[in-house]
């Protein structure tokens, strides 16, 4: 990776966290974000464990200034970013009538316009260097539906259209967009929507991993963290150089069905 700048999202948590690890036990620069109390604490323990350089930032995915902003500093320390993963992401699980319009528009800013915000930002010095990763974190979702997630699936169909537009868009100048696609994977996020999901299915939560989180993987595991990492890793590197405007499914068979 050769000291790269890397700039995750949401990387104070989760399949975020681990990703930063991964990029870190290779001597990246490392952008830490998330709204976690003890962000700044997470960050330096890592930063310390592997001998990098960090900034963190609480910026918020609402808030598109703060998000230029985030870059701007960025950029003032180490000059470019090389990789960008647009990372955090928020769920909310109900039928669309009762489906709050402040958890839709928070969901389709937080999941979706922070990776423009993000990508245009970052465009001109990845242009610059005719060199640039873009990674966005979809979902299965971002190729299939499931009921009672429709603002979740709205935003993560819309990360997949927006790849393949950076992707054409960056194809001239060294910038490959891609997306990862993961079934399910053990985190916050997924531990409240056991929860959620146990509500609206009228389920207890101790059957819903199996009647309905793991139901259309055909591997019944979860799929890892560290696995999405390597892809990631992989996405990064140079031999990914022509790998570009995909949406890559990490999700034990569920899109084979
Ligand atoms: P998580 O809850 O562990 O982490 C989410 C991160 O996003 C946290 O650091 C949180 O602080 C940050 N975040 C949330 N709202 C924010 C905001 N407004 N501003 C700044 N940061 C904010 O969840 P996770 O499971 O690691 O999810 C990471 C990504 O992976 C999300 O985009 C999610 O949709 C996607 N994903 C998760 C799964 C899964 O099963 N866990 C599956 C497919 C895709």
């Amino acid at each position: 990776m050769n000291k790269k700048t890397v700039l995750i999202t949401g990387s104070t948590s989760g399949i975020g966290l681990g990703i930063a690890k991964a990029f870190a036990e290779k001597g990246c620069n490392i952008i830490f974000n998330g709204l976690e109390h003890n962000g700044a604490e997470i960050a330096a323990d890592v930063a310390d464990k592997f001998s990098i350089q960090h900034l963190f930032f609480p910026a918020n995915m609402l808030e598109p200034a703060s998000l230029r902003d985030m870059v701007q500093q960025s950029i003032e320390k180490f000059g470019v970013i090389d990789i960008l993963v647009n990372n955090a992401g928020i769920q909310y699980v109900a039928p669309i009538e009762d489906f709050p319009e402040e958890k839709w528009n928070n969901i389709i800013a937080i999941n979706l316009s922070s990776a423009f915000h993000l990508t245009k930002a970052v465009w001109p010095y990845m242009k610059n260097q005719k060199f640039g990763r873009i990674i966005n974190i979809a979902s299965a979702h971002g190729l299939f539906a499931s009921e009672y997630k429709s603002a979740y699936v709205a935003a993560k169909h819309g990360i997949v259209g927006f790849t393949k537009t950076a992707a054409l868009e960056g194809a001239p100048f060294g910038i490959t967009c891609n997306a990862i696609c993961p079934g399910y994977v053990k985190t916050p996020l997924v531990q409240n929507q056991i929860r959620d999901q146990a509500i609206v299915h009228g389920l207890p939560e101790n059957e819903v991993i199996e009647k309905v989180i793991l139901k259309k993987q055909a591997i019944k595991d979860f799929v890892s963290i560290e696995s999405i990492a390597a892809l990631c890793l992989f996405l990064a590197s140079d031999d990914a150089s022509t790998l570009t405007g995909t949406a890559l499914p990490i999700d034990g068979g569920w899109s084979a069905q």
